[in-house]
């Protein structure tokens, strides 16, 4: 079968291959037929093996961990799924039994493996994962190009739910990536008093741009780029009635965690997914900031199992649009090429097609 394959780092970049062999489902396991894949920022920092994520790879290995497909194949035991039955999957392989675990807190479970880094992923025809990780999807409501995002989809919804609440709540999203623009349509999704997008990038201020006059006015959308403007605090003060609520840091940004500690209002919190660079963060004036204010500051990682799923699932089906999220759609072999594309900052959400090439 065709897959993609992270085989020598110290070559960078990946193998492109159509004669890897099919997997076999273990007890406890299925088989998926991919239907649909996604490029995660993950899967570009594997493949220019950044250090932020290469001590996590175990090559050789097949990446890619954002997909849905059909079942076509059942191990022993497994007796609730059956081929044909249309499903996506956690991607994060926990223990069960660490004290995370026991707890319901599987996502930050101590012996978490990530398929797509630690065991194979799938960039690929099929690939092989325990039922217990299995999603079911609604074909009506979840195509396959939106069922090929939810693992990303799963870290803003799993951001958003990590504030108290948006609704009614002035709003603060940094860094419109694929997770913030995801983030940014949940919010809008929900009804906050007002969403303020800080971003840079001037491709993604663009698409902010295009998405927020699609949505209308129902809830006031404001788009800075604060390299721009001088006065980013002012600005965001005057949005929001003198300070935002809450601030979903997606970027990793210093400079933007500093900014939204310096706008969130006294009482307000701070929701952080972006992950910063090297390993200090350095907040200016932390005492004024962050304690007189009595903020809240939180870490968010991967997705609850499987309450984010479930979330997720309604807000789909009630109709939360994430069309825009995806640029392009290409086949498998032309990885490279989606990769290149998100670089260069010219796409969001890049989805490939195993069955096209
Ligand atoms: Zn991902
Ligand atoms: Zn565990």
């Amino acid at each position: 079968m065709r897959a993609i394959q992270m085989v020598r780092p110290e070559a960078r970049g990946v193998s492109y291959g159509d004669d890897v062999e099919v997997p076999t489902p273990g007890p406890g396991e299925v088989r998926v037929r991919v239907a649909r894949t996604a490029i995660c920022g993950t899967d570009r920092h594997i493949y220019h093996w950044d250090e932020s994520i290469s001590h996590l790879v175990r090559p050789p290995v097949t990446i890619g961990h954002e997909f849905c497909g059909y079942i076509d194949a059942v191990g022993d035991g497994v007796e609730t799924w059956s081929e044909g039955d249309y499903v996506s999957a956690e991607m994060h392989i926990v223990c069960g039994h660490c004290r995370a675990c026991l707890r319901g807190d599987f996502h930050v479970c101590e012996h978490t493996k990530i398929a797509g880094l630690q065991q194979n992923g799938c960039f690929a025809e099929s690939v092989v994962v325990p039922a217990s990780n299995l999603v079911r999807l609604d074909p009506e409501t979840v195509p396959p190009h939106i069922g090929a995002l939810l693992d990303a989809l799963g870290n803003a919804v799993h951001t958003v739910q990590a504030a108290n609440t948006v609704e009614g709540r002035h709003v603060l999203l940094s860094g419109y990536g694929a997770i913030g623009a995801m983030a940014a349509a949940v919010v809008q999704f929900k009804g906050a008093a007002s969403l303020t997008i800080s971003e840079v990038s001037p491709g993604h201020l663009e698409r902010a741009h295009e998405w927020a006059a699609r949505m209308g006015d129902r809830v006031p959308i404001h788009i800075v780029n604060p390299l721009s403007e001088p006065d980013f605090a002012g600005k965001v003060r005057e949005f929001s009635g003198g300070g935002v609520d809450v601030v979903l840091e997606m970027s990793g940004a210093v400079p933007a965690i500093n900014d939204g500690l310096e706008v969130l209002y006294p009482g307000g919190e701070m929701v952080m997914l972006g992950i910063p660079a090297g390993r200090d963060l350095l907040i200016d004036r932390f005492s004024e900031r962050v304690i007189f204010k009595g903020l809240t500051l939180k870490g968010v990682v991967g997705r609850r199992m499987f309450d984010t799923w479930d979330e997720m699932l309604s807000m789909l089906k009630l109709g939360l649009d994430l069309d825009h999220i995806v640029t392009h759609q290409l086949p498998l072999s032309s990885f490279e090429e989606g990769i290149a594309l998100l670089d260069k900052g010219e796409a969001h959400k890049v989805v490939l097609d195993p069955s096209a090439g």
